[in-house]
């Protein structure tokens, strides 16, 4: 199975911006081993998915509502996402977590809405700094794991330690193996069987200098990338640096 290098640009650019880097990304994405997703703030979606048309770069939203319509004003739905040209979303996004309150309870109805809208979820878990100096890091995961992934689960986990997510300071290769093997350990536990081929990605500040090392771990299928997403030079550098 190709490694997975989901963009996350967050809540970064303009249209022209969007389509720029879409395309830029699109120009270099032939031959690679890896599968690249595109995740672009909502209203950028249907021109992101318009640049790459044609090519094998996959577009995702950042976040939907549960629920299919209704008065949720400033809100998204699963089937707009799907029908804006997104195949993909991003939930429980440790910003999603921390600015809105999101729960596991919250993102496990998102997931599902995801999937009945024909979205594949990518869903974060991570644990803050706190809860890793207190040595809490694989219990929290464990709760979020339980938590947010509906039974059966179709998607992908992404392990986003949130001290890691825009500061610079990547997880050593040492954290993101143990936990890693620890998530692989935990869907197995709750999934059986189903949890083996669970894809799990890691992300929090991967950058061509150290995606090597982290796409080579076990269990690492692929990375979340946040910052170094937006330049078109870092992101498919990840990209080659993945592994079939
Ligand atoms: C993210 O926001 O999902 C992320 C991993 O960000 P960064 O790569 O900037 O740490």
């Amino acid at each position: 199975m190709p490694q997975l290098i989901a963009g996350n640009w967050k809540m970064h650019g303009l249209t022209t911006d969007a389509v720029a880097l879409a395309r830029g990304v699109a120009a270099g994405a032939a031959g690679l081993a890896s599968e690249l997703l595109l995740c672009p703030p909502f209203v950028h979606i249907a021109a992101v998915a318009q640049a790459v048309l044609g090519t094998s770069v996959l577009v995702g939203g950042q976040d939907c509502h549960p629920a299919k319509q209704g008065a949720h004003t400033g809100d998204i739905s699963a089937p707009m996402l799907r029908d804006a040209g997104a195949s993909w979303v991003i939930l429980g996004h440790s910003e999603r977590r921390q600015n809105h309150g999101e729960t596991d309870e919250l993102v496990r109805e998102k997931v599902l809405a995801a999937v009945a809208a024909g979205l594949t979820p990518i869903v974060c878990v991570g644990e803050t700094s706190d809860q890793r100096a207190s040595g809490e890091e694989t219990e929290v995961v464990g709760w979020q794991l339980a938590g947010s992934l509906p039974k059966p689960f179709s998607g992908v986990v992404a392990y986003e330690p949130v001290w890691a997510i825009g500061t610079g300071k990547t997880a050593t290769e040492q954290d993101v193996a143990v936990m890693h093997a620890f998530i692989r350990e935990e869907l197995e536990r709750q999934f059986g069987t189903e949890g083996e081929t669970i894809p799990l990605l890691y992300g929090g500040s991967v950058r061509p200098a150290n995606a090597g090392s982290l796409l080579a771990l076990p269990h690492v299928g692929g990375a979340l990338v946040g910052g170094a997403s937006l330049k078109v030079d870092e992101f498919l550098a990840i990209a080659r640096a993945a592994t079939v």
